[in-house]
């Protein structure tokens, strides 16, 4: 038989549980006052502030509690209520009370409802982003949306690659809204997650709870949406909560780490959904603002670095700000136990690593085609084979385009590497990405960011 430890847990795990299937009001009104007290013989005690909020909790959560209980410890757990009030003294029990629980009558103190989101990070807030050129439309469009969730800009789309604070800014609204309008619930989640959820609720057969628990969200906050290519079976599940939420003006907020045009294996469907709201970029920040950065965060870790080292970490660290904090922390790391202040050769030493090195040509087109091919979730095979369908065509041209711009080979060449084309299809298709970088603003970051991905393998 479980000991009482383990009864605790299983009754918070079954409470969190609920809380994923109703909504934040809802949870706060019938839970917040509710205090795991006590167990034994197979009952777990709650502690409850009145006889009327007992019978409410018995008679909307019970069943579906204690089949949790059940699903999770595989004992047919009871629950009990003691009445937590001083006018009323007696333990008021849904079993016949055992004797030792006769002092459980006395008033206790109530514990304030935890204001911690289970799935937000609470550092992630609006107030510790540097805004700078580089991110202030999505900051701006992001705060507005916390202000009005489900008004402005419905649904918001924020791509740029790694390290650039997606996260971090999908959780600021969330942590803006749950901070700001308590009464709204907030469910962040990465695509991984919602997909192992998924899958989880298909083989344990509790599909119902898994829709409960996205629809009845009033903001949901989805990370890293590429990862949804290729998993075609979340894709429908997503485009459904989409379409739920949508039409009852909840606001949803994407990210991902590239635009909308180079999500290429997803549904036209649900590729329209993700067109339709606001979409905005964040870019690599500029050197005056990874000066801000690192200034901010020397300070927000009580560090002490000087000018010169601040200097020398931002003008050679350009990629992204998860660089910067990494390069931070080594150079803590050090102080720490070496004991020693960091002067410039140590910092420039330390720092080796993180510090981008000259360019030398090893790019070569097979190198190319691998990095497009993975970029667009193809093979080089599909690349260099025949098919000319827009899934294949368009990354084609993008191959073909970064290998004139990154090797000295020539159209003749690079025909030849592309299951032997001639030399006026490598032409054309350069054309065509000239032609689209003018129309397509999303165009441009796309190809800069393979070309970035194949810059610093050839480095490595
Ligand atoms: P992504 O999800 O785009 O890969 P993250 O949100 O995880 O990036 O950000 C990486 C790290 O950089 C996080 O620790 C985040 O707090 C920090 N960060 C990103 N942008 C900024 C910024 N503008 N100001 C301060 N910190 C930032
Ligand atoms: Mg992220």
């Amino acid at each position: 038989m479980a000991d009482r430890w383990d009864y605790e847990a299983f009754w918070n795990e079954a409470r969190d549980r609920i809380r994923d299937t109703i909504t934040r009001q809802e949870y706060d009104t019938w839970f917040a006052n509710m205090t795991y007290h006590a167990s034994q013989e197979g009952v777990i005690e709650l502690t409850v502030p009145s006889t009327f909020y007992r019978d409410q909790v018995r008679q909307r959560f019970q069943k579906t509690l204690e089949q949790a209980l059940f699903e999770l410890s595989a004992c047919p757990l009871k629950l009990g209520y003691v009445i937590r009030s001083v006018t009323q003294p007696a333990a008021a029990l849904a079993t016949p009370p055992p004797p030792a629980l006769a002092e459980t009558s006395a008033p206790q103190v109530i514990d304030a409802p935890p204001r911690r989101h289970r799935q937000l990070n609470p550092d992630y807030t609006f107030e510790r982003l540097v805004e700078g050129e580089s991110n202030s439309f999505a900051l701006n469009a992001a705060i507005a949306i916390a202000k009005n969730p489900g008004r402005a800009y419905n649904p918001c789309l924020v791509y740029g690659g790694v390290g650039l604070g997606k996260t971090h800014l999908l959780q600021a609204i969330g942590n803006s809204v749950h901070d700001g309008l308590p009464d709204l619930k907030v469910v962040y989640v990465t695509v991984e997650t919602f997909t192992n959820e998924f899958i989880q609720s298909i083989k344990e057969k509790t599909g119902h709870r898994f829709k409960n628990r996205y629809r009845s969200a009033d903001v949901l906050l989805i990370d890293d949406i590429q990862f949804l290519q290729g998993k075609v079976e979340t894709q429908q599940e997503l485009f459904h909560t989409f379409n739920a939420l949508y039409d009852a003006n909840k606001q949803m907020v994407f990210s991902s780490d590239r635009p909308v045009s180079a999500l290429m294996s997803l549904p036209d469907r649900l590729i329209n959904r993700f067109e339709r709201g606001l979409n905005v970029d964040l870019q690599p920040p500029t050197y005056e603002t990874r000066i801000a950065i690192v200034t901010r965060k020397i300070e927000e870790r009580g560090l002490s670095l000087d000018n010169g080292i601040v200097e020398l970490i931002c003008r050679n660290i350009r990629s992204n700000v998860r660089d910067l904090e990494k390069a931070l922390t080594k150079l803590t790391a050090y102080t720490e136990l070496m004991q020693r202040a960091i002067t410039p050769p140590i910092a420039q030493r330390e720092l080796q690593e993180f510090f981008a090195k000259p360019e030398h040509l090893s790019i070569t087109i097979d190198g190319i085609q691998r990095a497009v091919a993975d970029y667009f979730s193809l093979t080089p095979a599909d690349l260099k084979g025949k098919k000319r369908t827009k899934a294949i065509a368009f990354p084609r041209q993008v191959a073909m385009y970064v290998s004139r711009s990154l090797t000295n080979c020539s159209t003749t060449e690079v025909g030849l590497e592309f299951g032997g084309r001639d030399h006026t299809t490598v032409m054309h298709a350069c054309q065509r990405i000239n032609d689209r970088l003018k129309t397509d603003a999303t165009l441009e970051p796309t190809l800069q960011k393979i070309m970035n991905s194949l810059r610093q393998k050839s480095v490595a």
